[in-house]
């Protein structure tokens, strides 16, 4: 399939998509403390999304059944939400995605429970990070190797172990689209980036290693070595200026 290239009023559903995905964590991120479960999580994303009129991109996507992808600390992504309890200095990856007009918003986010290690503190400031360099490469007239390179430019400089297995994708009415965007790449290779493409940017570092596996509930997948893992997507789109993300939370969210 083709790369697709977005008109106006398909980036406004993608708006409108973002906006719910955003609103999800806004309501995620303060309901977190030790004691909740992921269940617990994935009820205020079921509520939230049926609330805004919009569906879940997630549940039932190749037979998921969440409408968020739930990943403790050494859980990388695709971690199922259940009858886990979170303690004081877990980290969490929470993974939302949402439908509005048939279109499709992605993003994740690595928050801390309770009191983490000034180590996890890093790992989560330096994802972020280098999801932002990534986002930053996102540019009409650049090459889509540009964004894996900023990422493992930045992450790699860090010491930190970069995920190649897994990576970000374009997004539209599906929400894997083409391309894979991996988070290395060389800044000269690659398709050349269009104003109207629409692409999830998702850097994964470890403390440790780069090297995955997958659980036995054969979705979970995990650092190899057991060491902590943090998660950073957003959904943007390509403009010719600034790339514009989609997925970006509100400042201030009226309950
Ligand atoms: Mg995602
Ligand atoms: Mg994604």
């Amino acid at each position: 399939m083709a790369i697709t290239i977005k008109n106006a009023r398909e980036i406004n559903a993608m708006r409108e998509a973002g906006r719910v995905v955003a609103l999800v964590h806004s309501r995620i991120e303060p309901a977190l403390a030790p004691g909740v479960t992921t269940a617990d999580l994935d009820e205020i994303a079921r509520d939230t999304i049926r609330a805004a009129g919009a569906t879940s991109s997630f549940l039932g996507h190749q037979g998921f059944p969440g409408y968020i992808c739930a990943s403790v600390n050494d859980e990388i992504v695709h971690g199922i939400p259940g009858k886990r309890v979170l303690r004081d200095g877990d980290i969490i990856s929470v993974d939302v995605g949402a439908i509005v007009d048939g279109f499709h918003g992605d993003s994740a986010w690595t928050y801390p429970v309770g009191h983490i290690s000034d180590e996890a503190a890093r790992l989560l400031r330096e994802t972020e990070a280098s999801l932002y360099a990534g986002i930053a490469a996102a540019r009409a007239g650049a090459r889509l190797g540009a964004i894996g390179h900023a990422v493992e430019q930045y992450g790699g400089a860090l010491g930190f172990g970069i995920v190649r297995g897994y990576g970000g994708h374009g997004i539209g009415r599906q929400m894997w689209e083409e391309p894979h965007i991996p988070n290395h790449g060389n800044p000269n290779r690659g398709v050349l980036l269009r104003s109207g493409m629409t692409l999830a940017i998702e850097p994964m570092l470890n403390i440790g290693g780069e090297e995955t596996q997958v659980l036995e509930d054969e979705w979970t997948v995990v650092t190899a070595d057991g060491s902590l893992s943090a998660h950073f997507e957003h959904t943007v789109a390509i403009t010719e200026g600034e790339p514009e993300i989609l997925t970006q939370r509100l400042v201030a969210v009226v309950q």
